[in-house]
């Protein structure tokens, strides 16, 4: 989920909002204008509706911000990096960057998000409680009120003991905390993950069925739980079955290598067209890696202008290229291994700086299914 409008950068994570969030804000302040506030305050009018209902939902959504950066804050405090905060259809969402190092650790951050949405529910209670004892406006009071209830609402439904909800995380910290077993504590968390969206989709479906529009929204969220859950129990079992491999035990040893000087008409001649492959490394005089061409980057070339071009003109240098060592574990490079990214998910095996593998999207889905067969 990338953002479509970035707000800024807090602490190198990127903050944007994906502009499925303009559709809810636009719901909510209409529910909020239209129904709810005229109801609780009555006798105002309607631009006063309008401007208060505007003002809860523009607090609202900075209070959903609230609640990611407590999720992020807590992360980079335990020592895992955060990528992006965006806020979209569902809320909000962290993007985290690898996994808790401990149950602790897991169990503070996913603590910390509901932790400040249940801060931001009490500043409200607080804020209309005295905004009607010193004898101001109802309107402002509704309006305080209704602040107060949805965070409530958003930190009692993200602590359902469900993958990949809050509640779910607390639940995989607990449960790996007294089992020590990691892997079982994702299989408790993604199975009651399914069973609640699954739950989530069979009310929905009766609420519609029974002319409760609002039931649509429970399916909608219930089928993101259950595909979520279902994907994170998918990504535990690879992770479990890749356990063990290294990037030594997939890659390409010693692979044939170009050289920085060579013309692209020869390189295309005497190295793609001989051995079959759709990209090669690139070394200098010293055998230094600078770079990996693809064959994809030598058909861009003209047919006339391959001759006057060099391997390390055209290859991508070594800087944008994922380079990782012989024996970290795949299961790690993967994350990195960018497959839209320009090299095409290639990634450069380097020991000590020096070349001694390549390991291409093949090696991987080929250590992937030896892996699950
Ligand atoms: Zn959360």
């Amino acid at each position: 989920m990338h953002e479509s409008i970035r707000l800024g950068i807090v602490r190198g994570i990127t903050v944007g909002v994906h502009w499925s969030v303009l559709a809810i804000a636009a719901l909510l302040t209409w529910g909020l204008a239209g129904g709810y506030l005229p109801a609780a305050a009555p006798g105002y009018r309607a631009g006063a509706y309008w401007l208060v209902a505007g003002a809860a939902v523009v607090v609202f959504f900075a209070s959903l911000l609230g609640h990611e950066l407590g999720h992020s804050l807590m992360a980079l405090r335990r020592g895992v990096r955060v990528d992006r905060i965006t806020l979209w259809l569902f809320g909000g969402v962290a993007q985290l960057r690898g996994d808790p190092p401990d149950p602790r650790a897991e169990f503070e951050i996913a603590a910390a998000g509901p932790g400040v949405s249940l801060v931001a529910a009490a500043a409200g209670g607080i804020a209309a409680g005295l905004v009607g004892a010193v004898g101001g406006p109802d309107l402002a009071v509704a309006g305080l009120a209704w602040l107060a209830l949805v965070n409530v609402v958003l930190a009692g439904f993200n602590l359902v003991p469900a993958a990949p909800l809050d509640g779910g995380r607390l639940l995989h910290a607990l449960v790996w905390h007294t089992t020590h077993d990691r892997m079982r504590a994702t299989r408790v968390a993604t199975t009651a993950g399914r069973g609640f969206g699954t739950a989530c989709i069979a009310v929905g479906i009766i609420g519609v069925a029974g002319g409760a529009l609002a039931g649509a929204w429970l399916v909608l969220v219930g089928w993101f739980v259950l595909t979520a859950a279902g994907a994170e129990a998918a990504q535990a079992v690879l992770v479990e079955s890749l356990a063990g491999v290294r990037v030594r035990d997939v890659m390409t040893t010693i692979p044939i290598t170009v050289r920085a000087d060579a013309a692209v008409s020869v390189v295309l001649e005497e190295t793609f067209l001989r051995h079959h492959c759709s990209a090669f490394p690139v070394v200098d005089g010293g055998g230094w890696v600078v770079g990996l061409l693809t064959l994809r980057q030598v058909r861009e070339v003209a047919a006339a202008e391959r001759a006057h071009r060099t391997a390390a003109q055209v290859a991508h240098p070594v800087e944008r290229v994922t380079c990782v060592g012989p024996d970290e574990p795949l299961v790690r490079v993967l994350g990195d291994s960018a497959p839209d990214g320009a090299a095409g998910g290639r990634m450069l095996v380097l020991d000590h700086d020096h070349l001694v593998g390549i390991v291409s999207p093949n090696d991987v889905h080929r250590a992937i299914r030896d892996a699950v067969a």
